[in-house]
């Protein structure tokens, strides 16, 4: 089995996005190991394409990539100063007033961000607790001020508005970059650039960036083929049974690798070249079965991803988002970057 990601195409996706957003630097977002692609050597790729700001989730992930990268590359922590974390070298994006205490007492003097909740009610501090904080935190010298959408991938979406009104309020009058979109929010348009964007998704191909390179393809060894008579069953739960005499084959991955359970007789395929072969049965841990007969010869590889079915197709067939297909691909595959 083998996970291919094209690191050709993630910079292309990121220039194609920050060219979205003229007057804005663009970041990138490479948390969750760069959405499962491996941010040891996506960030390093993005790094010499000119990327400089950096966010991930957790200071752990910021630690893993900060010897990656020069020091001029700034690795945002999106969690924040959480406490007894070593924040060397990183710039934690403070969410409460207690982080924002915290943060000055034991790194004074040290890069900090600040994260308002703009509506979303996930992160970042209230109206009333900036302002309690505001004069205190701008004479710190933030880094820069920041929040997240949350309706941004539904253009039409009244919150997005809302969000923004919120925003542009909290930190009128503050002379400290701004930042609000993410993908989606970098496709809403202008009004939502700001000073940074915080691209993820649409650099690794997934919606809502419509118009991404694809960068990942995952193709699984055939382990075996068999005959089954029709009427015989495939799998566990017996939920297949054949309709016609068919030909089966067994490939090496499963749900353990991050192909979800629900994939399990949702019309999902796996592709031989440009031909389709239904999986059957059910998604095991380490194995799918597969209805090869139409096929006149049987590949050594099917591919999963791919351009015929990509991460956003076997998304919804596995109702879910593009997302969590991509943070879910196991650490079993044999990884490339081309
Ligand atoms: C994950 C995340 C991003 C990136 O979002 P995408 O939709 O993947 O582009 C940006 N900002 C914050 C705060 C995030 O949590």
């Amino acid at each position: 089995m083998g996970l291919q990601i094209d690191l050709a195409a993630i910079l292309a996706n990121h220039a194609a996005l920050a060219a979205r957003a003229p007057g804005s630097r663009a970041a990138a977002v490479v948390k969750a190991d760069a959405y499962g692609l491996g941010a040891d050597r996506v960030a390093p790729a993005l790094y010499k394409a000119g990327v400089r700001d950096f966010f991930v989730a957790l200071a752990r992930e910021g630690r893993a990539i900060r010897p990656l990268l020069p020091p001029d590359a700034r690795i945002n922590i999106l969690s924040g100063h959480m406490a007894g974390e070593d924040l060397t070298g990183l710039t934690p994006v403070l969410n409460s007033p207690a982080q924002f205490f915290r943060d000055r007492v034991l790194r004074p003097g040290k890069p900090f961000a600040i994260q308002l909740d703009s509506g979303m009610n996930r992160l970042g501090m209230e109206a009333a607790e900036w302002s309690a904080i505001r004069a205190e935190a701008l004479a710190a010298r933030p880094e820069f001020i920041m929040s997240h959408l949350a309706c941004a991938d539904e253009p039409d979406h009244p919150a997005n508005a809302a969000q923004l009104a919120a925003f542009r309020a909290m930190t009128e009058g503050c002379d400290v970059p701004r930042s609000l979109a993410a993908t989606g929010g970098i496709l809403l348009g202008p009004d939502y650039h700001f000073d940074m964007v915080r691209p993820g998704v649409g650099l690794y191909g997934g919606m809502p960036f419509a118009e991404a390179r694809p960068v990942v393809t995952l193709s699984l060894r055939v382990i075996q083929t068999r005959a089954v008579a029709a009427g015989e069953m495939v799998g566990y739960g017996a939920t297949w049974h054949a309709a016609r005499d068919s030909c089966i084959a067994t490939v090496d991955a499963g749900y353990a690798d991050g192909i979800l359970r629900a994939l399990s007789s949702s019309g999902a395929q796996l592709y031989a070249g440009k031909t389709a072969c239904p999986i059957v049965g059910r998604v095991s841990m380490d194995l799918i079965t597969v209805d090869v007969t139409d096929l006149a010869e049987v590949p050594d590889r099917l591919a999963l991803i791919c351009p015929a079915q990509p991460i956003d197709r076997l998304a919804d067939l596995a109702g879910t988002i593009g997302y969590e297909v991509l943070t879910s691909l196991g650490l079993r595959y044999a990884r490339t970057w081309v």
